[in-house]
């Protein structure tokens, strides 16, 4: 390890896609780089090691994408789904830049696969890392080692010296080789959002984020964050936004990555802990929805509820780490989670009284309904009938957060009072909220922490130059 008592051109805090994609482009505009991750080698590049896709705009078909992406479309989707609460100018630049990470990132030495079938429908928008998300920064660690990019373990950052919108030093937990004041010509943060840190979240969820599981790494604690803010960085986002699915109540309290999610929501019903349903399981194709469950199981009693469904549909969807609790009759079932058997059993019985006769396709709005039921299953109806029966216990399972710091286009960080920082800057989940207000499309993540990582490590190297 080199000597970290050394003044870097450029420090990069952080360990995941947005840090590596940073580090990378830092180091070949000519920079000399070091990046502090928290977590310790074996668990470093915190959410990121979960991820399998990346979304970006392409004009045609690829080797492994069906068809075009185009700005537009990808422009539309993300106006729709944030419900116009996003930065245009901000989210347009990264579309565009989006069109050009998809070679970047192979010519870091990532690898790319055709998307798998059975979940999300993804084959045409978004590109599947080949080996997943782990192989995909183990490329870009390689990559970063074998260009002299300086990487340190266990690094965890808990003080920054900034004075007047200029970072001067960070304060190590530990010294490494003795030191523990890091100095840089210019920060890129790219350490994550707060979704790790329960006490924060319990700033706006009350008990409530006691029940919440967390999907990803416990080191994005949102430490870097708070300091950025505490120190004058101007803030982006409502806190209380973040991505959030429902996984299963079985799972780990963190790390539980994408073997814990269940997409069954829509071959079934869900209810709460009082055998009451509470939203459309068939209101939009699940790509669309499957992102707002975590938030309607956080908002039911003791945040739970139960996803049911019969026989029928077994073996319609991908299978999880966990398998359903199965029982002959729905008074069995109930039995199993302590519900009460009679409501259950209404609620079921009233919905099977309202379900539409149809033609069932869950890869289209079909017109398999539920009449006269509130709420009502709009689409993909079908009777719970066929024993056995089944359901998975679930609880919100937390992603990431949205809120951050706020960034220009060339995601250098803005101050309180809008003027932009001398000399840092900021990528990945730590900005996201510039471009999610709300809502959530698979794979933005990942194409905000490239782009914004790329822009962040070119401008912070010309920025240590000046
Ligand atoms: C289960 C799961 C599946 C997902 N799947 C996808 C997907 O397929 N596609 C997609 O686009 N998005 C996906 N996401 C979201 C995606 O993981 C994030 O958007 C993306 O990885 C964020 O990258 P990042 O570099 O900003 O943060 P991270 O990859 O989380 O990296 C943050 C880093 O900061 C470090 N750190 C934190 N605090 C400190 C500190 N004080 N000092 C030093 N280091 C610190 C952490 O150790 C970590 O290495 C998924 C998330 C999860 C949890």
């Amino acid at each position: 390890m080199v000597d970290l008592g050394q003044k870097f051109d450029v420090l990069v805090i952080g360990g995941g896609n947005a840090a590596l994609c940073a580090a990378i482009s830092a180091r070949r505009s000519g920079a000399s780089v070091l990046v502090l991750e928290g977590a310790p080698k074996f668990y470093r590049g915190g959410n990121t090691r979960h991820t399998r896709n990346m979304r970006c705009a392409h004009d045609a078909a690829t080797d492994i994408l069906t068809g075009p992406y185009t700005e537009q479309e990808f422009w539309d989707d993300l106006l729709r789904l944030t419900g116009g609460q996003t930065d245009e100018e901000l989210a347009k630049h990264m579309i565009r830049e989006s069109k050009d990470i998809l070679g970047w990132v192979v010519e870091q030495g990532v690898r790319w696969q055709p998307s798998l079938g059975g979940t999300l429908s993804l084959g045409r928008t978004n590109s599947f890392f080949l080996g997943g998300g782990r192989a995909m920064l183990n490329a870009l660690y390689l990559t970063a080692e074998q260009i002299g990019v300086e990487i340190a373990y266990d690094a965890e950052v808990t003080d920054l010296k900034i004075q007047d919108g200029m970072f001067l030093s960070a304060t190590l937990k530990r010294p490494i080789g003795g030191a523990t004041e890091i100095r840089a010509s210019a920060l890129v943060a790219a350490a994550g959002g707060f979704e790790a840190n329960i006490e924060w979240l319990k700033q706006y969820w009350g008990d409530a984020a006691d029940n919440f599981l967390i999907r990803g790494t416990p080191y994005n604690r949102g430490s870097i964050l708070k300091l950025l803010l505490d120190k004058g960085v101007q803030e982006v986002g409502d806190p209380t936004q973040c991505h959030a699915v429902a996984i299963d109540a079985r799972a780990p309290k963190f790390d539980g990555g994408i073997i814990t999610r269940h997409d069954s929501v829509v071959f079934g019903i869900v209810v709460n802990k009082h055998a009451e349903r509470f939203y459309d399981e068939g209101e939009d194709i699940w790509p669309k929805r499957y992102a707002i469950w975590g938030r309607l199981v956080a908002a039911q009693p003791d945040q739970i509820a139960y996803i049911i469904f019969d026989s029928s549909v077994l073996t319609s969807f991908m299978p999880t780490l966990f398998p359903p609790i199965a029982a002959g009759s729905i008074a069995e079932l109930a039995g199993k989670f302590e519900l009460d058997a009679a409501a259950l059993e209404k609620t079921v019985a009233d919905f099977n009284a309202a379900v539409r006769p149809g033609t069932f396709d869950h890869t289209i709005l079909d017109d398999c309904r539920t009449e006269g039921l509130t709420p009502p299953k709009t689409h993909w109806a079908r009777r719970i009938e066929t024993p056995p029966y089944y359901a998975y216990p679930v609880r919100p399972g937390i992603t990431f957060t949205y809120l951050g710091t706020r960034v220009n286009r060339e995601a250098r960080m803005l101050m309180k009072d809008g003027k932009p920082s001398a000399n840092m800057f900021a990528a990945g989940e730590i900005m996201a909220g510039n471009v999610l207000g709300k809502g959530y499309a698979a794979g933005i993540g990942m194409t905000i922490g490239s782009v914004f990582g790329r822009i962040a490590g070119r401008e912070a190297a010309q920025n240590a130059r000046n």
